[in-house]
């Protein structure tokens, strides 16, 4: 099963994200995850990419590409994987399409105000674990005791930055998916157990 899962930052990918790997027994790729696991091994890439992300911005889609290629390439992918921040452009569409097809692009929408107060609350951990603050207010995560934080893009400028620069950059790579038949909409305005509920019914039926 060979998912790749769109929507606006805090429209719900990485609780998805979170529960549909866990399901299916699918390797989770990350961009995001990818790059700040390179942040905080201080490698070439992280301080790279840490330059765009703290600004909103989008990394450069050659290191983006290259990172996911190289993901791709290894056994556990054989099978399937979910896609998780990737594509972001529509060039990173196309050459994702020239590595392998997918079987469903997943898009989650959400009212940009519902976003914006996931995201201003919202305490990640180091596991992909996420969480807000309005229903969980303990500093360390459920799942592996790691401390949780802030995410450095998680402020409300660059929330809104990162808002506005999907919203200049999704149409052409929803369309693109239209047209290969794969494109499906999902509202993201629910709880997470509701939008897993509709995303099951989906992967269940294409399986
Ligand atoms: P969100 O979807 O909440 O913005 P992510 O963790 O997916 O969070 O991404 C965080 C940041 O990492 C992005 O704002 C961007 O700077 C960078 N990034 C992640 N994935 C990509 C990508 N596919 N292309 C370009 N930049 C990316
Ligand atoms: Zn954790």
């Amino acid at each position: 099963m060979k998912i790749v899962l769109l929507g606006a930052p805090g429209a719900g990918k990485g609780s998805q994200a979170v529960k549909i790997v866990e399901h299916y027994k699918i390797p989770h790729i990350s961009t995001g995850d990818a790059f700040r696991d390179n942040i905080a091994r201080g490698t070439q890439i992280g301080v790279y990419a840490k330059s765009f992300m703290d600004k909103g911005q989008l990394v450069p889609d050659d290191v983006v590409v290259k990172i996911v290629a190289e993901r791709l390439s290894k056994d556990d992918c054989k099978r399937g994987f979910l896609l998780d921040g990737f594509p972001r452009t529509i060039n990173q569409a196309v050459e994702l399409d020239k590595i392998t097809g997918i079987d469903v692009a997943l898009n989650l929408t959400a009212d940009p105000e519902i976003v914006m107060k996931r995201l201003t609350g919202r305490r990640s951990c180091k596991c992909g674990a996420l969480y807000h603050i309005a229903t969980y207010d303990k500093e360390t995560c459920e799942k592996c005791g790691g401390t949780l934080y802030i995410r450095d893009d998680d402020k409300p400028e660059t929330i809104k930055k990162r808002l506005d620069i999907y919203a200049q950059t999704i149409d052409p790579i929803l369309e693109f998916y239209e047209a290969k038949g794969v494109l499906i909409t999902l509202n993201g305005d629910r709880t997470v157990a509701e939008v897993f509920e509709d995303v099951r019914r989906i992967l269940d039926d294409i399986d």
